[in-house]
């Protein structure tokens, strides 16, 4: 109709294809295709309209539904408006702060935490539980472990490391939002490697998780791992898609002689030459004084804060300030619950290694310390 019209008003008398209409009969036509593209002008401008104000409004819980991408390089494909809607707000509420939320930019659920400027990293505390425990005194370590609150959207992650053997029986009883951590793997993928455990194998089983270069496995007669053999399993974990926490440290004589960085620097120079900068983002740093482990001797916060602020140097001259301003590291030797809020204040500490105290309850105390950085 509408096309007709518009042939026959423009058009009509110059074909004669009207010559049989009376004259109402034209000015009709005429008004009619006036009326529909008015319609479609205003249709089409009521759509458009509709489209911005998605992209701002909170959605309506009927609106809830999973949405396409919206364009080249959207980072938020597939996820459910609202909770897109939920992460542009509390990214507006947060101060704009060099560059640190764009890593869990793509990441951030509703609810989830975010970083703001006075904890730019999400603090992380690992229990590395070494050769200890049998099922009774796990299970009942992780019963404690479950009686504390959740830390599901809070600024902090937890990773427990059992002994290999009882992985699966960790992983059964502690609650989910709790990480579960292989204490070692071996180089590469499997084989004929008796006694060994390949990263391969350790995914496959569930686990996001390995500890590698503690420094029981560097220095222990028994075992002597080198700088290449941590740096060769710490390259293929990544690549297996686990994430690493990689540690590294000096000896007391090392301290005493001035060497603390020049060591760090050597155990994580093997490393990087191996990864990516982007395999960064799989790894968090350990730096673990080996005369502080298990001796009850704890870094003074002096002693921590510029040692992990050498390590940060180190990453930003070495790998790149990107990965130097995302990289967690954390403290270990002797942490626990007297002595944690004194260091997770410190500004490049970003979490916790802990081995003794986190066989026992108050482990629940150093993973709550990550609140005091926040005042
Ligand atoms: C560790 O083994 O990684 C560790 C830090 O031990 P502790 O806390 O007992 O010193």
């Amino acid at each position: 109709i509408f096309f007709r019209s518009i042939i026959m008003a423009e058009y009509g008398s110059l074909y004669d294809l009207s010559s049989a209409q009376p004259a109402w009969y034209q000015k009709s036509s005429v008004l009619g295709a006036f009326a529909v593209a008015a319609c479609v002008v205003l249709g089409l401008s009521t759509i458009s309209n509709d489209n911005a104000t998605a992209q701002y409004a909170m959605p309506s819980p009927a609106t809830m539904t999973r949405q396409p991408v919206i364009g080249p390089g959207a980072v938020q494909y597939n996820k459910p408006v609202a909770a897109r809607a939920q992460h542009v707000v509390s990214r507006a509420t947060q101060p704009r702060f060099n560059g640190f939320n764009n890593r869990f930019s793509t990441s951030l659920k509703a609810g989830e935490w975010a970083p703001t400027a006075k904890m730019p990293r999400k603090f992380i505390v690992g229990g590395n539980w070494k050769c200890n425990g049998d099922r009774a005194s796990i299970k009942e370590l992780v019963t404690a472990l479950n009686s504390g609150e959740t830390i599901t959207g809070k600024g902090v992650e937890v990773v427990v490391a059992p002994p290999m053997l009882f992985g699966d029986y960790t992983r059964s009883m502690l609650r989910p939002d709790f990480g579960v951590a292989f204490q070692n793997c071996w180089v590469g993928g499997g084989g004929a490697f008796t006694g060994e455990v390949a990263a391969d194998m350790i995914k496959d089983a569930g686990f996001d998780w390995v500890v590698l270069g503690h420094s029981e496995r560097r220095s222990l007669p028994e075992i002597m791992e080198t700088d290449e053999v941590v740096a060769t399993k710490t390259a293929y974990a990544v690549e297996q898609g686990l994430k690493v926490m990689l540690c590294i440290g000096e000896q007391l004589e090392e301290r005493q002689s001035g060497k603390t960085d020049e060591v760090n620097a050597r155990q994580l120079a093997a490393v990087a030459d191996r990864l990516d900068e982007a395999d960064w983002a799989n790894i968090v740093i350990a730096y673990e004084p080996v005369w502080a482990i298990g001796t009850g001797v704890v870094a003074t916060p002096e002693q921590a804060q510029e040692t992990h602020a050498n390590i940060r140097a180190w990453l930003a001259k070495n790998v790149s300030p990107k990965v130097a301003e995302e990289t967690r590291i954390m403290y270990g030797g002797s942490a626990n619950a007297g002595n944690a809020e004194a260091l997770a204040i410190l500004p490049d500490v970003d979490g916790f290694l802990v081995g003794g105290a986190s066989l026992k309850p108050e482990f629940l105390k150093v993973i709550d310390s990550w609140a005091k950085k926040m005042e």
